[in-house]
């Protein structure tokens, strides 16, 4: 006999195997890949059963089914083309194999872990026609064999848009329920948030409806009042859905919800990380606590191309410019301010008396307050 019949015959004189486990332990000392059949080919060469208890696996490998058809069932109703897959497996079938591998100095070969996941994942792409990748798959299955449970997690939807704010009134982000903080009560149906109509809970309710996922997280590139308007091509925003479970609805480019119409709508690969700098068009009308002339006004002048410093920030983040403005003056005591700036400037503060300089109400002279803040445009 040659040499590697000799340490076959060793490891199955001494140890019941399954075909599957056979077929894995063999395989590196016949220069073959392990499967099923090689298992079963050198349990009948050596004349022992198939069906006695695996020392390994404890015949786990005809157990996957069960496992398998709750799984199917989870998958039943989800997108996907591309899954992989985990386990969690009780320490002592790592510790039988690494026995067996160590007493018969086997080197090389996939261990029992590797074994069952590959068995599961041939059986899960046969099934639903969909591929295993290690990268980036559209779907996670967590199989756990202590506890025979198994969960699945899908990969997040990314969708870029704009939003167009045509009524006011309505705050931009949803609030923590103030009667919980957001721990979740019976004032807030557990969701811990202010029951209020905002974009976030329009733009999130659309999205959650269209993907079937759990939950949006929204990136806004800035935000106003929830009495301004936001006019023009509309305010950009990067939503994540989580956990989506239809990952192939088509996303029309515009979605009339109401009281906002999202327009651009698309889905992209990934959000940009960090903030992302713009520049808006901004329309303000300001009342002044002393009558105001055009002669005074002029004074805005200077503002053309001003950096604006917000001593609140810190100095790399405070560096924010104004670009043009214009102003027109409406009545004895209220003018327009129209500003094309960059993103982020702390408008309220800018206008009314305080530490932002430079500033409006200190430059005229006059206290400032703002009427109205609508956004006119926004550029990314
Ligand atoms: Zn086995
Ligand atoms: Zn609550």
């Amino acid at each position: 006999m040659k040499s590697e019949s000799v340490e076959i015959s060793r490891i199955l004189k001494n140890y019941d195997l399954c075909e599957y486990c056979v077929g894995r332990l063999i395989s590196k000392l016949l220069g073959k890949s392990p499967s099923k059949l090689l298992g079963k080919k050198y349990l009948k060469k050596f004349g022992k059963s198939s069906n006695a208890k695996c020392y390994v696996c404890k015949n786990i490998f005809e157990n996957l089914d069960s496992m398998l058809s709750n799984i199917f069932e989870k998958l039943n109703n989800l997108d996907f083309k591309t899954f992989n897959l985990g386990l969690i497996l009780k320490n002592s079938f790592l510790e039988r194999d690494d026995l067996i591998k160590s007493k018969f100095k086997i080197k090389g070969i996939e261990n029992i872990k590797f074994g069952i996941s590959t068995e599961m994942a041939k059986k899960i792409s046969r099934t639903t026609k969909s591929k295993r990748i290690m990268n980036d798959p559209d779907l996670f299955i967590q199989v756990n064999f202590k506890d025979e449970s198994s969960t699945i997690r899908t990969k997040p939807i990314f969708v870029y848009g704009r939003y167009n704010k045509k009524i006011r009134k309505l705050p931009q982000k949803q609030m923590l329920c103030k009667s919980c903080n957001g721990v979740g009560c019976h004032n807030c149906n557990f969701k811990g948030l202010e029951n209020i109509e905002t974009i976030e809970g329009k733009i999130s309710n659309f999205l959650i409806k269209k993907f079937e996922g759990n939950q949006v997280k929204i990136n806004w590139i800035g935000g106003e009042d929830q009495s301004s308007l936001v006019l023009g091509n509309g305010r950009p925003f990067f939503a994540k859905i989580l956990n989506p479970k239809k990952r192939n609805r088509i996303l029309r480019k515009s979605s009339n919800l109401e009281s906002i119409l999202l327009s651009e709508l698309k889905k992209i690969l990934l959000q940009p990380k960090g903030s992302i700098p713009f520049k808006s068009k901004v329309s303000i009308i300001i009342d002044t606590e002393k009558p105001i002339l055009v002669t005074h006004l002029k004074k805005l002048d200077i503002l053309h191309n001003a950096k604006i410093y917000d001593p609140s920030k810190d100095k790399k983040s405070s560096n924010k410019q104004i670009y043009q403005i214009h102003y027109k003056k409406l009545g004895k005591t209220s003018f327009r301010l129209d500003l094309f700036a960059d993103g982020g400037i702390p408008i309220k503060l800018f206008i009314q008396t305080s530490d932002v300089t430079p500033n409006i109400s200190q430059l005229l002279g006059n206290n400032c307050q703002c009427r109205k803040i609508d956004f006119k445009n926004i550029i990314v």
